[in-house]
């Protein structure tokens, strides 16, 4: 890979321009003497390396852009010419955060006369903002007499110095680091940010970047050699991260994925992004200052270039460039292993279930990602724990910064960084409708679900921690309908014992006191990949979520299935247990885990323990072909579950964890609802309880439509128990039944909307 994509081409002038303002640069700094006159000496530098006739420097001071130090203009104007954020051209340059290039500097609608100065003579300008911790504290700027536009190379090594000139302020404490930081929430203003809710509610909280941008402590190298070396290095290991990642498996899934690992690996093998940094080190730069300086060039190239797809390939080279200079600063680790201090919004491109399991619950308050799908299991993750996410957010991390305050409205697919007081109201008057909601859910408690025609709905909670398990008593839920199992693998950082599951599962069917639970055996693959349980003797997957996963991984590794098994018995004593299988594709693969059970079984009896006083088995139906073989699966069945999250995926051959096929495909369409009313239709007929636990289930509209296809048993996340119940005793099954047969036999356009104005002229969804 040879070809330099982004950026300009530094030229060897460039670099030698730049160098030279920075090794003096580097003799003012390192010089005792004061930092008025180190800026004086500065503006002289600079303005004499760029042959400007004038170089100025404005600081940030109680809110205004300052007159520091200047060479041309009159000295009587130093720390006399103040300019407001957004005034004049400095204040403009300031505001945006951007560089201005103007051969006419008086043509600029922004520009402003300030007599003091004696600026008239001077056509020419050029400033470029001085950044310290993401913060604009002030401007440098040169201007000529003749008019002429300055050339790109020393626009380049202005802002080269722009970022040493950062490193200078903040040692010499010329500025206030706070007032920069309130200043730019000012800069910018409050963001409204659109997106697709992923898991409904309200939060607040300040933005946390899950992998925190690094802060760059010294500009100027002492040892241009070591810094290269340093810069190798790391390339060398980003490298080797990129690769391994590209060849496991749980990031391999088609789709998406391939394609942004493809352009990640182009970028990081790209000569001419390695060049432009090498060039950077040559200028005088550390390694980390260089891969800023590099990326700032990317960045104001690219807001140039208005096209979306170069825009997404922007974040990627962004990802890379923070991947590198974590490298290369040693600061790892994600924000979860820093701890939040207080309570928080995660900003995310995506995150793995395990991820988000490592935040303190506490504190953390919601998510919003740039990516993110319905059923991901990160999304079903943080709707068991009550934390709303907000995804499929554009640009939202070049829109949200570190440490902004967030409004999360999940409930209307929207965010609000920076927000006004009028907005704050706003949100704290739906923050009391939603409390007044919770509090109305809450009194439903005890309610039980029956249809006006007097049906019992069974409508139960899904589950996978030891923390959910209060949610089952909340709710007044009839019980867990899928306990994930595989969510404790997930959260250790090593195959959980035999003592360690059994103290779980115990611990689970004690909370649940008299209420059923129903275990499903670990699901592990596809998005939920375990670091210490890998298939590498066989390569790379192409498509876990199609792969060696769930109950095909655990009857090869039987003993991973014995042990489960051991400790389900063991935890179960004297009581009944009821355990299903996921991803069973094949009735013999029922037999073949039925028979590892009753084998543990046997052993327990033998070794003269308690066991369980009746095991019930079923089987989770998540796979089409399935439903081909009913016949000769449910005669072995005391339960069926239909897993709808993995059912739609293969349904309609669309990966449910890709973003881009997140809205594609509806619970409420006439193949799900035919292909479930098909199951359900067989289930009656051998008599097999069958319970639908995907999320669909736990949304309104579609519960409606599963009652009406035959489904009398729900298993959803906890947060939908409430409207749910409150569906449930306000429907006429016979009703709905007669309204789904008609509709799945001629449907309509958009059964959606045609449902949804069915349900709303009833009364039947809530808001
Ligand atoms: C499903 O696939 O619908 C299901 C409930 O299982 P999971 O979401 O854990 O894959
Ligand atoms: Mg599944």
């Amino acid at each position: 890979m040879t070809t330099a994509p982004l950026g300009p081409t530094s030229n060897s002038s460039a670099v030698a321009a730049a160098r030279t303002i920075l090794t003096r640069l580097h003799e003012v700094m390192a010089s005792r003497s004061h930092a008025q006159a180190k800026l004086n000496t500065v503006v002289e530098v600079i303005g004499a390396s760029l042959d400007s006739e004038v170089c100025s420097i404005y600081l940030l001071r109680e809110g205004m852009l300052e007159l520091f130090a200047t060479r041309g203009l009159a000295q009587e104007a130093v720390h006399v010419t103040r300019m407001a954020i957004g005034e004049g051209l400095v204040g403009t340059i300031a505001s945006r955060a951007e560089t201005l290039n103007l051969a006419e500097a008086t043509a600029h609608p922004d520009f402003s006369y300030r007599p003091e100065t004696g600026e008239d003579k001077f056509h020419s300008f050029a400033g470029v903002p001085i950044v310290r911790r993401e913060r604009c504290v002030g401007v440098v700027c040169v201007q000529h007499v003749d008019p002429r536009r300055y050339e790109e190379v020393e626009i380049e090594a202005l802002q080269t110095v722009a970022m040493v000139l950062s490193e200078l302020i903040a040692n010499a404490d010329l500025v206030d680091e706070e007032e920069a930081a309130g200043l730019a929430a000012a800069q910018t203003g409050p963001e409204q940010l659109r997106g697709l809710t992923l898991v409904k509610g309200l939060a607040s909280g300040v933005a946390v970047y899950h992998q925190p941008r690094i802060t760059i402590e010294h500009i100027v190298a002492e040892d241009t050699e070591a810094e290269r070396q340093r810069v190798y290095l790391a390339f060398d290991k980003m490298r080797e991260q990129i690769d391994r990642m590209a060849s496991q498996a749980e990031f391999g899934s088609g789709g998406e994925h391939e394609e942004v690992l493809e352009t990640y690996r182009m970028f990081a093998y790209d000569e001419g992004w390695s060049r432009r940094i090498n060039e950077a080190i040559d200028s005088g730069l550390t390694a980390e200052a260089a891969i800023e300086r590099v990326q700032q060039r990317t960045r104001m190239r690219m807001r140039q270039i208005d096209d979306p797809l170069l825009a997404d390939r922007m974040h990627d080279l962004e990802d890379l460039a923070n991947r590198l200079l974590r490298i290369v600063s040693g600061q790892l680790g994600t924000a979860a292993s820093a701890g939040l201090r207080q309570d928080a919004i995660l900003i995310a491109r995506n995150l793995g279930p395990a991820e988000l399991l490592e935040y303190d619950k506490r504190r953390l308050k919601g998510v919003i990602l740039e990516e993110g799908s319905l059923t991901a299991h990160v999304v079903i993750v943080a709707r068991a724990m009550g934390i709303p996410v907000l995804g499929r957010v554009k640009s939202l991390r070049g829109k949200v910064r570190e440490g902004d305050p967030i409004l999360l409205d999940a409930d209307s697919a929207l965010a609000f960084a920076r927000p006004t007081r009028d907005m704050m109201i706003g949100f704290d008057e739906r923050y009391a409708k939603n409390r007044e909601k919770q509090a109305k859910y809450a009194a439903l408690r005890d309610v039980v679900p029956i249809t006006l025609d007097g049906e019992r709905i069974a409508v139960n909670i899904n589950a996978g921690l030891r923390e959910d398990m209060p949610n089952l008593q909340l709710t007044g839920a009839d019980g867990v309908g899928l306990y994930r199992t595989e969510f404790q693998f997930l959260v250790s950082a090593t195959l959980p014992n035999r003592e360690r599951q059994t103290r779980l599962y115990r611990e689970v069917l004690e909370s649940a006191g008299n209420k059923p639970v129903v275990f499903r055996t670990v699901d592990i693959g596809g998005d939920k990949s375990l670091p210490y349980l890998r298939h590498d003797e066989d390569g790379e997957e192409e498509n876990p979520a199609m792969g060696w996963r769930a109950l095909r991984l655990a009857l090869e590794r039987d003993s991973l299935l014995k042990v489960q098994a051991r400790a389900l018995l063991e935890a179960s004593a004297g009581r009944v247990l009821q355990v299903m299988f996921p991803m069973i594709s094949e009735p013999w693969e029922f037999d073949a885990a039925k028979a590892v059970f009753e084998g543990q079984l046997a052993h327990l009896r033998k070794l003269g323990k308690t066991p369980p006083e009746a095991v019930k088995y079923g089987a989770m139906l998540e796979v089409p072909a399935l439903a081909e073989v009913l016949d000769i699966l449910l005669p072995k069945l005391s339960f069926l579950s239909i897993g709808t999250n993995d059912l739609t995926q293969f349904l309609f051959a669309a990966d449910r964890s890709n973003p881009k096929l997140a809205e594609r495909y509806d619970w409420l369409s006439p193949a799900i609802l035919r292909f479930v009313r098909r199951i359900a239709v067989a289930g009656h007929a051998h008599n097999v309880p069958m319970t639908v636990c995907g999320e669909m289930g736990g949304r309104q509209l579609e519960a409606l439509a599963l009652l009406g296809i035959g489904i009398r048993r729900l298993s959803i996340t906890p947060a939908g128990v409430a409207p749910i119940k409150d569906m449930v005793r306000r429907v006429n099954l016979a009703e709905i039944s007669a309204a789904m047969a008609g509709w799945l036999a001629h449907p309509p356009v958009s059964l959606r909307e045609e449902m949804t104005a069915w349900a709303a002229q009833r009364g039947l969804i809530g808001d």
